[in-house]
């Protein structure tokens, strides 16, 4: 297998034990010992691969927090958040219209009759998957006179997640996307399968990157493949051994969430 560091450490474990048990950030100060504790994290898992950490992006994912919450977490130097749900995430851009450069992630899947609502407000898209999503969002960007960020996801794991292309999918769907440049594509986002089996868990972030190096051979000249979204509170070490350039963390800063990652993809099974 093909790794484009020279140490990538197989002995990283999934953390997913962890999952359900982070406690509730409740002050200012458990925020920033909670995002002291992940760049921490972030760091060692750099270091084990010779990575420079300024590669990697942290963006913490506010999903079913109260904006009372959201607000300590600005305090404590958060200024983008993801949401991977575009109605609560647009509730929240509105009621915190006061923190003038707080920006937002729409990290979810996103129906096409709902991206007039992310063309209004969000700053970077991280799961488009559909060629008429793409061209909803373009004309409503350009309705709106802004530019966004996206990340095309890719289903990595094939059986266990429900969104995404499949691979093979990708090359011919950059090809087809709108070129008239409202939609900025960034790079490539994925979920690994949930699984407690670090090596299973690898293989979808090394499917991610071999992909994308792929892609880059023959992407059109307007496509960018530079970012890598790969990586959650359980198993962002492994992804940025393998190459991630932004991990999605929510539960190892705001704390663990009382329902069920099953209830947030529908498709997948408990981590076993
Ligand atoms: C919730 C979510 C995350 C973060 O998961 P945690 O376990 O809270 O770190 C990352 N990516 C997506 C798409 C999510 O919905």
């Amino acid at each position: 297998m093909h790794t484009p560091y020279p140490d990538p450490d197989p002995g990283t474990q999934t953390r997913h034990a962890l999952h359900g048990h982070y406690p509730r950030a409740e002050t200012v100060d458990d925020f920033r010992r909670n995002l002291a504790l992940v760049h921490e994290r972030i760091d060692a898992a750099c270091q084990r691969v010779g990575r420079d950490p300024v590669g990697v992006r942290l963006l913490p994912v506010s999903k079913t927090i109260d904006e009372a919450h959201i607000r300590l977490a600005y305090q404590a130097g958060c200024r983008v958040l993801g949401e991977n749900k575009v109605q609560e995430a647009h509730h929240k851009w509105e009621a915190m219209q006061d923190l003038g450069d707080l920006r937002w992630s729409v990290i979810g899947h996103l129906q096409t009759n709902k991206a007039k609502l992310v063309a209004r407000f969000a700053d970077e898209f991280q799961a488009l998957d559909s060629l008429r999503l793409a061209e909803t969002l373009e004309r409503r960007l350009q309705a709106e006179g802004r530019s966004l960020d996206v990340f095309v996801q890719v289903n990595s794991s094939n059986e266990t997640s429900k969104y995404g292309l499949a691979p093979e999918a990708v090359a011919g769907f950059l090809q087809a996307l709108p070129r008239s440049g409202a939609l900025r594509v960034r790079g490539l986002m994925t979920l690994a399968l949930f699984s407690a089996e670090p090596a299973q868990v690898r293989a979808c972030f090394v499917r991610l990157r071999e992909l994308r190096d792929q892609l880059r051979q023959h992407a059109p000249a307007h496509i960018g493949l530079d970012e890598l979204s790969m990586g959650m509170s359980g198993d962002f070490e492994i992804a940025i051994e393998e190459g991630a350039s932004v991990v999605r963390v929510g539960q190892a800063i705001f704390g663990a969430r009382a329902l069920p990652d099953s209830h947030y993809w529908p498709a997948t099974t408990p981590a076993d």
